[in-house]
Formats: structure tokens, C-alpha cells, sequence
């Protein structure tokens, strides 16, 4: 009996090790990641639905580790939320999209929209962040915060979304139908836009109770006067079927792939005009 228990506890002590060991160097990746510059900013267009004109930009993270090579924010920005590290690298690309501004319009009609976790809302950190990053880097293009229903929105402080407004920066709810208690958000977060997820895209003329669910988003965003974006347009059935339902904004491979910041500016010019 006893080596069985002895076994055991050094086996379940070896585990918790090997836990924190593996904890320890994922935010000593991270770190190590900033410091060293593995990060980079890409930016997908967001297109006006009628016309075809980029309305803004979303800006992505890509990390390129040398240890292992391309690594999905998928995998890494979850992680980073649970494990506290989310907030270096939203400052990153706050301070990567000021550094390139000059990529971007210089126009009020165009906005650069940035994925913020809930967590970054907590004491306001958010909003010294944006003061510190954003605000004097005298960006004429609008911000618009993309908030994610992976986290506990419900936790965000009114008074934070009332500062935000007041500071002129937007509000998403992205991947809006997938959580749990999304309407509750519309309450919490007075919200801009909802950002229709991809799955409900996807399932356009393909899936009949994903796309009646996608038909009664958009029924509730214009009940409630709040802009659409639909994400992960792929085809031209899809865009049309979306732009006739009155969505606004698209944005998908259909019209182009997320790209480095530097390769934007060539892509606009590249379209041809509508
Ligand atoms: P998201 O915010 O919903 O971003 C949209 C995702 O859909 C992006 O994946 C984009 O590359 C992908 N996508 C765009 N068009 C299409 C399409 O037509 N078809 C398909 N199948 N996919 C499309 P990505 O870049 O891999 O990012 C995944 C998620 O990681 C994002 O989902 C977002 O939640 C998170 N993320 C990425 N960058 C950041 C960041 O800087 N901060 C935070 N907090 N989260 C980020
Ligand atoms: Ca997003
Ligand atoms: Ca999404
Ligand atoms: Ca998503």
C-alpha cells in the first residue's frame, strides 16, 4: 500500500511542477517575445458594403516565435487573458499602430479597430493606456475597442463604456451571438457595433438555424440603431446576401487576407475604383 501512495503523491507533485514550469515559461515566451520584437501588427480591411470603400481597418497580432514558429493568436491571446499578460500586448499594438499611422488615411471616415480583453477594463487601465498610447499620438482616425463575449463582459464597469464615449472611442461586440448572455451586453456595454462571428457568416444559405440567428441579429442591431460588421465574408453569395439584409461593413477573405501594416497602403491603391 504505502510505495502505491508514495507513487502517487510524487506523481501528482511532478504534475503540478510540470503545470507551473509550463505556466512560467509560456509568460517567459511572451516576454521574451516583446523584448525581442516576435510580435507583429497585421491589419485586415473593413469595406462599405454598398461601394466596396474601406471604411477601417482590424488590427491583428501575429507572433512569430523562432522556437516554434508561427503561433495562432487562437492559441496565445486565450492564454495570455487567463494568465495576465493580455495588457503588454494590447499596449503593443497600440504603440506598433501609432508608430504606422501614416499607413492609414488621415480621415475621420476611417477606423482602426483594436481586440481589448474585459479584463483590461478593470480600475479603467484601459483608459490610461489609450491616454498614454493613443491620445497623443493626435490620430484623426477614430478608435473602435473590439470586445470579445469569451470573457465576462458583464463585469465591465459603466464607468469605464461612459469614459470611453466620452473620449470619442467606440465600442464592438465581436463574435456577437456565440456567448452565453449576449443581450445582456447590449445593455452593459451600449454598444457601436456587433460583429456578426464567422460561423454565423458561414452558415449563410448553408445552415438553416445558424443563418434564421444571423436574420435576427440584424433585425435587433437596426431595432436598436447599432452598426453592423459582418466578419469572414468568403463569398460573393454571402456579400450579397448580407449587403441586401442591410448589413453595412463587411470584411472577410473575400476581399482581402489580414496583412502587414506596411502592405496596406499598396493595397488601397491597388483596388480598382469602384
Ligand atoms: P476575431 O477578433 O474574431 O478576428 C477575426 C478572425 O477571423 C481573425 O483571425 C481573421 O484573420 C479571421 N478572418 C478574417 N476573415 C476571414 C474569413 O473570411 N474567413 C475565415 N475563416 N477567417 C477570417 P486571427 O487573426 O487568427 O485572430 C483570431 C482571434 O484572436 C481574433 O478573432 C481575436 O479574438 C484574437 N486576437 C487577434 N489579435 C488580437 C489582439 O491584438 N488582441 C486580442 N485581445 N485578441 C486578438
Ligand atoms: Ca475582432
Ligand atoms: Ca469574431
Ligand atoms: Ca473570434
Amino acid at each position: 500500500q504505502f510505495p502505491l501512495a508514495l507513487i502517487l503523491s510524487m506523481l501528482i507533485g511532478y504534475i503540478t511542477w510540470l503545470a507551473t514550469a509550463n505556466r512560467m515559461s509560456f509568460s517567459w515566451e511572451i516576454n521574451l517575445g516583446l523584448a525581442s520584437r516576435e510580435f507583429e501588427v497585421f491589419c485586415q480591411p473593413l469595406l462599405n458594403a454598398r461601394n466596396q470603400q474601406c471604411v477601417g481597418v482590424e488590427l491583428l497580432l501575429r507572433w512569430n516565435n523562432p522556437r516554434q514558429g508561427w503561433i495562432s493568436p487562437e492559441v496565445f491571446i486565450p492564454l495570455a487573458e487567463q494568465q495576465n499578460l493580455i495588457a503588454p500586448l494590447t499596449r503593443f499594438v497600440l504603440d506598433e499602430a501609432v508608430r504606422h499611422l501614416d499607413m492609414f488615411p488621415k480621415s475621420r471616415d476611417f477606423h482602426i479597430g483594436v481586440n481589448v480583453a474585459a479584463s483590461h477594463f478593470h480600475n479603467g487601465e484601459i483608459i490610461g493606456d489609450l491616454k498614454r498610447y493613443w491620445f497623443p499620438s493626435n490620430a484623426i482616425q477614430p478608435l473602435m475597442l473590439e470586445l470579445t463575449e469569451r470573457d465576462a463582459l458583464p463585469d465591465v464597469d459603466h464607468r469605464v463604456v461612459r469614459a470611453l464615449h466620452r473620449l470619442g472611442v467606440s465600442l464592438a461586440i465581436d463574435d456577437f451571438g456565440t456567448g452565453q448572455s449576449s443581450l445582456a451586453y447590449l445593455e452593459t456595454l451600449s454598444p457601436d457595433v456587433l460583429k456578426i462571428d464567422k460561423s454565423f457568416t458561414a452558415a449563410i444559405g448553408t445552415d438553416a438555424v445558424n443563418s434564421t440567428v444571423t436574420d435576427i441579429i440584424i433585425a435587433l442591431a437596426q431595432r436598436l440603431g447599432i452598426d453592423l460588421v459582418a466578419e469572414g465574408v468568403e463569398t460573393p453569395e454571402q456579400a450579397e446576401y448580407l449587403r441586401n439584409h442591410g448589413v453595412d461593413i463587411l470584411q472577410g477573405y473575400l476581399f482581402a487576407r489580414p496583412m502587414p501594416l506596411k502592405e496596406f497602403p499598396r493595397w488601397l491603391e491597388g483596388r480598382s475604383p469602384p
